[in-house]
């Protein structure tokens, strides 16, 4: 039985004062069997983690590098993520995927180098509008997924956000009908590339709100949301996490 996961994406947000945000977020939330996820800017990782104090509120980086050290000025890689506190980190956000030139290749190597350290991987997939509007999502998150899954990836190592790019930060979403399409071709695509596919879940991600989380949640294959806007605040997250 796969359990449902309110996941938050700070993105480029977040100074040490924002951290009462997650103090009112554990406070909202103190069930430990509610599965929540912020993933932070790494400059908050470490103090994240002191802040949730011994709630299970779990917290992730935002990409991470596929080597484990060395010469990547500026990069970040998984051990490190691991060691300032992190238990996930996300890889292929769209928007490390226009703004960085991430490959689905690059992807699957970050993944890979995620499991290694330790860190369940959150593989973001998703297609343009031009994609969608041409009739071509279903074949490109297939393509994505495809290319972005590694090697060794099991259902405890890895979780996959559906994010079509048109739906981010754009108050648009796609119909339930057309989320549940694609959710349940990402699952029959899992059934074919790896043995755990049941067990994987499932996000969707793109304008998800207090007010359409709940339906969203009620569709077959959707397993949670990965929230970027909504998850800066605790009044505007808890009610996402209240829908699960
Ligand atoms: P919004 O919830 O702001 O649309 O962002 C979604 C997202 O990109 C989460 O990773």
């Amino acid at each position: 039985m796969r359990r449902k996961l309110a996941a938050g994406n700070w993105k480029m947000n977040g100074l040490v004062d924002d951290l009462s945000e997650i103090k009112a977020l554990t406070e909202a939330h103190p069930d430990p069997d509610v599965d929540m996820l912020i993933c932070a800017p790494a400059t908050l990782i470490a103090q994240m983690a002191w802040a949730r104090g011994t709630h299970a509120l779990q917290i992730g980086g935002q990409t991470c590098h596929a080597e484990r050290s060395g010469a990547h000025t500026g990069d970040i890689s998984a051990p490190m993520l691991r060691d300032a506190g992190a238990s996930h980190v996300l890889v292929g956000h769209s928007e490390r995927r226009t703004d960085h030139g991430e490959t689905d290749a690059d992807v699957a190597g970050q993944a890979a180098a995620a499991h290694a350290a330790g860190l369940v991987a959150v593989i973001c997939i998703g297609e343009t509008l031009d994609q969608r509007e041409s009739g071509h999502a279903l074949t490109v998150i297939t393509d994505q997924l495809r290319g972005s899954l590694p090697p060794g990836a099991t259902a405890a190592n890895t979780v996959i956000a559906y994010e079509p790019v048109w739906a981010i930060g754009t108050g648009k979403v796609p119909t339930t009908e057309q989320i549940g399409e694609v959710h349940g071709t990402l699952r029959a695509t899992l059934r074919d590339l790896m043995k755990q596919a049941e067990g994987v879940r499932l996000l969707y991600g793109g304008s998800v709100k207090g007010s359409n989380a709940g339906e969203i949640f009620a569709v077959a294959d959707v397993d949670g949301a990965l929230v970027g806007g909504a998850s800066l605040k605790a009044a505007d997250f808890s009610p996402i996490v209240s829908a699960l």
